[in-house]
């Protein structure tokens, strides 16, 4: 089975040497950035539209990347969101080895301060690997289904989106996770919408593939500042974030920028047959 590791946000804020932390992974707050110069970057690339929605302590088995964090800021303009490879969304990935480490000027960007959200760290589990016993009421709450029938008939069983039953079913095992992490080279996000989903993936700058290493879900808005009754508001089903599969050295000359594709919801979850 493929191993999958969970994000779940802790009780507290956390304090300045928390923020200071490399290796803690969190939500909101401003931005620790392994060099200075990154912050003129990160200004450069973001201006002031975007605020960190969370950073990321991933570091893989090589050198360069000993240390290595990824960083996902979300656009805070009165714009909806679109789906697909969006740019209300931006990825960006730092990192070090362990010898750079020790001569970096890790700064925490207080100006670049998050405005969604106060900092609260990511803490991580694996996935149970046993569902839950008794999802289908909760399933079947959350979905409408069309019960007119102008033809009259015979009832037939209404076909949903697969893909939503599956992925309500998945989360399900754990409701509060607001990101999975994958492993595998091969690794597909859980997708939430038979529509909507990415046939390539562009590759990064090096010209190594993207593969897939995270996926934050919808739990993570409900933790926002933002006016959710507005119809432009922050939003999405999924956002799969796609990195470079080599972690490759441009982010260890500075921030390096990485993709996320967003899915959204289907407006149906369920339809009734034609
Ligand atoms: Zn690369």
């Amino acid at each position: 089975m493929e191993d999958i590791d969970l994000g779940f946000l802790a009780e507290g804020s956390l304090n300045q040497s928390d923020l200071l932390d490399v290796e803690c992974s969190r939500i909101g707050g401003p931005p620790l950035l392994l060099r200075s110069k990154d912050v003129t970057s990160l200004k450069e690339k973001c201006g002031s539209n975007m605020d960190l929605l969370l950073q990321m302590y991933a570091p893989k088995n090589n050198d360069g990347s000993f240390h290595r964090i990824i960083y996902v800021f979300a656009s805070n303009e009165d714009k909806a969101l679109e789906e697909g490879w969006t740019n209300g969304i931006r990825v960006f990935r730092g990192q070090a080895s362990e010898s750079e480490f020790e001569n970096l000027d890790l700064t925490l960007d207080d100006n670049a301060k998050s405005k969604l959200c106060d900092p609260r760290e990511i803490e991580v589990d694996s996935e149970p690997s046993n569902e839950a016993s008794e999802i289908e009421p909760k399933v079947l709450e959350n979905l409408t289904v069309e019960t007119e029938n102008p033809t009259n008939e015979p009832y037939t069983k209404p076909t949903g989106d697969t893909s939503f039953l599956k992925f309500q079913k998945r989360i399900s095992r754990a409701p509060d996770q607001i990101l999975r992490y994958y492993h595998s080279d091969s690794s597909e996000p859980l997708w939430c919408n038979k529509d909507g989903i990415p046939t390539n993936v562009p590759n990064c700058s090096c010209g190594a593939k993207r593969i897939l290493e995270t996926q934050i879900l919808s739990t993570l808005l409900t933790e926002l500042n933002i006016d959710h009754s507005s119809e432009n508001a922050l939003d999405w089903g999924v956002l799969a974030i796609y990195t470079c599969s080599e972690s490759c050295d441009l982010a260890n000359k500075g921030i390096a920028e990485e993709v996320c594709w967003l899915q959204k919801f289907s407006e149906q979850g369920i339809e009734a047959p034609e």
